[in-house]
């Protein structure tokens, strides 16, 4: 069963639990997996209430998404009740994929290559742990950070939104429970997807959000009559946690694909793939690793702290990091590319002591 070295050609048989993001992300690619065959256990099937979009941002990695995705934007703007700044990207803009669109071509890729799928788990002791990767969610570490939001897809009069800007972050809400913003992704200038995004330890009920939304909308985008046409809703928690069955090894989120700064997860799902069949494809083992670089992960978690001790911070540390990067240099940062001089860039813009407050209170809690 092992295929070790360079010179082996036995087929080794593989496992993935979750038929999620990751899970069929992966089984869609088995072609590129010689001498492997891929059971897909889904016992807890996805719903298709779980249907939301992806946005993220266009990566040398994720040019083949490209053709499934039904938005681009080069442009989009962070605001705060004092400021708006516009970035504007060339290469990398952001866009949007459905998860049900992304999902099914995934899985007739999968079924064309051969992969096996099970509805049950009753096969999975046939496959020794070392070859099953279970991309069932991680565990939450009590009181966490989370990224909690609720969305509503909105029909408007013509004209209603900017549909070549999306507003990654419009500050100007409730800012009482936490970091608060309007996520509002316009897919025509009729039509958009408007979400209100908190991060913090508290999942709020149903009508903070629902609430926040229906204001911006009146308030701040002049949009008094509209129809929901849809909503999506999740909870992603922030920072490391522990795999969700520690006897297999982990992929997706389930093996740190969440960026702990900002939830996203799509792109570098595909990212982790990415990496782990080029290892095979040099030789080696099929392993999943966290796609993020260690420097990262530290500077999210001073990040973190500053966002959880001192939110009111918030508007004006994504507002400077918004005026001080181009629109491909902030895509960049975001999705884990950036070099020494970019990661310079973005501290320096950074005010200096809600920094060195989060540093001393870091050290504090891991000496205390
Ligand atoms: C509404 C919403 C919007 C989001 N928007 C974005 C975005 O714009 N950009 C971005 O990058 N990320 C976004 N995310 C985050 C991203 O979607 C997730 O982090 C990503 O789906 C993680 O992929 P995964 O395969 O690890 O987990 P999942 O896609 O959640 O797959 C896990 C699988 O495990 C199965 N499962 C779960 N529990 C069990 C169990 N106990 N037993 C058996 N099976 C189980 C599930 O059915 C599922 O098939 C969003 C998330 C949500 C919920």
């Amino acid at each position: 069963m092992s295929n070790d070295g360079a010179t082996a050609v036995s087929n080794v048989a593989i496992a993935v639990i979750g038929d999620g993001c990751a899970g069929l992300s992966f089984a869609a690619q088995s072609e590129n997996l010689p001498n492997h065959t891929m059971h897909l256990f889904s016992p807890q099937p996805n719903s298709p209430k779980n249907n939301h979009v992806w946005g993220y941002w266009q990566m040398d990695w994720m040019k083949f998404v490209a053709p499934l995705t039904f938005k681009t934007w080069y442009k989009w703007s962070v605001i705060t009740a004092d400021t708006e700044v516009e970035m504007q990207a060339c290469h990398h803009p952001y866009k949007a994929v459905k998860r049900d669109g992304w999902l099914a071509h995934c899985r007739k890729n999968a079924k064309q290559n051969g992969v096996q799928f099970h509805n049950d788990m009753s096969s999975i002791a046939e496959f020794s742990n070392e070859r099953v990767f279970d991309s069932r969610p991680p565990k939450w570490r009590a009181n966490m950070m989370v990224q909690h939001f609720l969305g509503w897809e909105v029909r408007a009069d013509a004209g209603s939104f900017k549909d070549g800007t999306a507003i990654l972050m419009d500050f100007r809400c409730d800012q009482s429970r936490g970091v608060h913003f309007i996520y509002c992704l316009p897919f025509s200038d009729s039509e958009a997807l408007v979400e209100s995004t908190l991060l913090s330890p508290n999942i709020e009920r149903d009508e903070f959000y629902e609430g926040a939304i229906s204001t911006w909308l009146s308030d701040c985008a002049g949009i008094n009559r509209f129809e929901v046409l849809r909503s999506e809703q999740g909870a992603i928690p922030l920072g490391l946690m522990k795999r969700h069955d520690p006897n297999y090894h982990g992929i997706g989120g389930n093996c740190g694909a969440i960026r702990p700064s900002s939830g996203y997860a799509f792109s570098f799902i595909q990212k982790q793939i990415a990496v782990a069949l080029s290892r095979v494809a040099s030789g080696k083992e099929l392993s999943f690793s966290t796609p993020h670089k260690k420097i990262d992960l530290f500077m999210d978690r001073v990040f973190l702290s500053v966002l959880r001790n001192q939110p009111h911070y918030a508007p004006t540390l994504f507002a400077a990091m918004a005026a001080r990067l181009t629109g491909d240099e902030f895509a960049i940062f975001l999705s884990g590319e950036a070099n020494i001089k970019l990661r310079l860039k973005v501290i320096t813009a950074m005010p200096v002591w809600p920094f060195v407050r989060a540093l001393f209170r870091m050290e504090a809690v891991a000496s205390g």
